[in-house]
Formats: C-alpha cells, structure tokens, sequence
C-alpha cells in the first residue's frame, strides 16, 4: 500500500523543553492516518500533526466504537531507533478491533506505516537517559450516523510523544471492592476507550482518600485482585512470581507477559492463578507476600509501597536493589536499550 507524504514545512521540535517532558503532553511532527470505507482501506498518509474536522453526529463520540494502542521508541546506544515489541501491540490491537466489530488494521498499515512515521520524526525521539518516545496508535468509527450499529468507516492514526523518565514513587494503591473495571463477557480484555472513561470515578474517590491508585477485584465477588489501574499487577509470594491469569477481565499486558518470560528464564517459579484479597493481606502480614508492583508500558514496573483494604493500610517491606523488580526492571531497560543482547528477539528496529 502506498504511503502518501506529505512533510511538514517546519519542525517544531525547537519549542519542545527535552529536559522537561511532562507525559503525554508534547507531540512530533508528523502523525499517519489511514481512512478505510467500503469493506476496505483506502488510503494512507503521513501529514503535519494537528486537528481534524469531524461532525457532532460521528459515531465514536455516541457509542464508543474507538480503541488504542500504546508502545515506546527507544534510542539506542548505537543512536538507532527501535521500539519494544510492537508486534505484540499489533496483534492486541487486532483483537480489540474483532470485540468491537471494527476492522483489523494489517501489519503493513500498522507496522509498516509506523516504520515511515519514525523514521521522519526521529528527531523526536529522546536520547537521555530514562527517556523515550511514546507511540499512540488509535482507531474509531467516523460514520455520521445516530444510531446503535457498527460504523462502516473508520480513522486509523498513530501520533507520537516524547516523554521524560517516568520515575513513580512507590504506590498507595486501595482494594476497590464497589465499583469493577471489567466483567466476564465484557470487554476488560480489550483496550476499548470506555474502558478507561469507566474507570476514572473509582480511582478519583481513591484520589480524595490519599491513593494514587485503585486494585480491581472481580465484578462477581469483589474477593480476587485483578489489575492495578491501568497496570497488570504482579507479586512475589514465597519466592515466586503471581499475577491472575489472562482472560475476559484481564489485559494481556506486554510488559506482563515481558516479566513472567524472564522470571522462567532466571528459573524462577511463576503462577497465573486467582489470588484472593485475604490471602495477599495475609501474606504481607506473615511476611510471605515480599513484593508488590503494577507492570505496564508507561512506567514499566511501578512499584507498590502500601495497600489499602477496608479502612487499613499494609506495608510491604522497603525495596532493596536485590529485588525482582528492580532486577527484572533492569534487565527489560538494558534489552530497550541494546545494552545487553536480545536475545529474545523483542526489539523491532526502524
Ligand atoms: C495497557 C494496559 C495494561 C498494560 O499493557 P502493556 O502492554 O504492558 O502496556 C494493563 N492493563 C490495562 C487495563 C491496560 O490498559
């Protein structure tokens, strides 16, 4: 498929402070949009980042048929560009497009597409330390159209934003046990924007209470954790490592399926199994339960210092360098970076 260009005429990098990058808040020069219509795509182009015009009656706004993506670009060592495992993202992309009766976007929109985008905005990508170029691919229905059915046209667009060091403090995290994120049947496991517009209510009541952030439990009994905001959630009980299972309610995280691939192979014992809110506040009070972080592409591990549940607060113990998190947090910075070798395959270079 042909990828129309049409570059900037000036860069605005100059205006961009790259000592002081907020998230999310700066944006590259060029973004690629794809249109599809009538069963199929139908065009591709790179064009200067800014607005796009749509009508008050286009469909995504009304029925929240609009999913997304999100990766980071690295600068190497050697000063290439490369993104970790966007591959993966492609394919999950994929399914959130099949749950929402929206089309699958191929490799060579995607990826190849991504390649072009890059490749003129390289500029963007930071080369500090702990830096990194955040890459939000998305797509929603454009039909101007009031009613409940799927849209028959859509808008694919990846833009991209530098971002500084995204370093968290240990968490405050709560055990939410009224409201769910996701339910079995429903659409957890898909990166569908709803999702989130659903999630803000519980985790701004967290907010006010002094919690950075919210535990899902499952929407049946509220007794099993499920995710961490918009994290995976991961432990280290007795010596191994324990996150729930990946299904209707869970996002099949990048980064989560990044940390349980090098705790097997450091040969460490990792289980995908239910794991009951009694059981976790138990084992932080008897010393089992050791270590406790959030995985996800933004923050890579987020660590969690305390956890929350009814009216409570649980300490876990202090980190210390020997941590699994801090070293598999290491190890995954050192392969993004070319710093060791990969030998996993899962840096993708531009
Ligand atoms: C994106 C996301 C994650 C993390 O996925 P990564 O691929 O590791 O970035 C986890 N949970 C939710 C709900 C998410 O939206």
């Amino acid at each position: 498929m042909q990828i129309h260009i049409e570059p900037i005429s000036k860069s605005r990098i100059d205006q961009v402070d790259f000592d002081q990058l907020a998230f999310g808040r700066s944006f590259a020069d060029h973004m690629l949009v794809a249109e599809y219509a009538n069963g199929a795509w139908q065009s591709v182009k790179i064009q200067p980042y800014g607005p796009l015009e749509y009508q008050p009656a286009m469909m995504s706004l009304h029925y929240g048929q609009s999913i997304f993506e999100g990766m980071k670009g690295y600068r190497g060592k050697d000063g290439s560009i490369q993104v970790f495992r966007p591959e993966e993202n492609w394919k999950r992309f994929n399914k959130s497009a099949y749950r929402m009766c929206m089309p699958e976007v191929p490799e060579e929109i995607f990826l190849g597409g991504l390649r072009e985008l890059l490749k003129l905005d390289q500029a963007w990508v930071p080369a500090k330390e702990g830096c990194s170029l955040y890459i939000r691919p998305f797509m929603f229905a454009t039909d101007e159209y009031v009613g409940v059915t799927p849209s028959t046209t859509y808008k694919f667009i990846i833009f991209n934003c530098p971002v500084g060091s995204y370093y968290s403090k240990p968490l405050r995290v709560r055990v939410e046990t009224e409201y769910i994120r996701a339910a079995k049947g429903g659409v957890g496991f898909a990166k569908n924007a709803g999702n989130y517009g659903g999630s803000l209510f519980a985790t701004q009541n967290a907010n006010k209470d002094g919690y950075d952030q919210i535990i899902w439990t499952d929407a049946a009994t509220h007794q099993y954790v499920e995710e961490a905001g918009t994290m995976n959630l991961m432990f280290v009980i007795n010596g191994a490592l324990v996150t729930a299972a990946t299904g209707d309610t869970i996002l099949d995280g990048v980064t989560r399926k990044s940390v349980m691939q090098i705790a097997q192979d450091w040969g460490m014992e990792v289980q995908e199994r239910q794991l009951a809110v009694k059981e976790l506040i138990e084992g932080i009070q008897n010393g089992s339960v050791t270590e406790a972080f959030g995985a996800g592409t933004a923050a890579v591990i987020a660590p969690i210092a305390t956890i929350g549940f009814e009216g409570k607060d649980y300490d876990l113990p202090e980190r210390k360098d020997s941590d699994f998190s801090v070293r598999v947090y290491n190890e995954i910075n050192q392969i993004r970076l070319g710093e060791i070798s990969d030998t996993r395959n899962w840096v993708w270079k531009v």
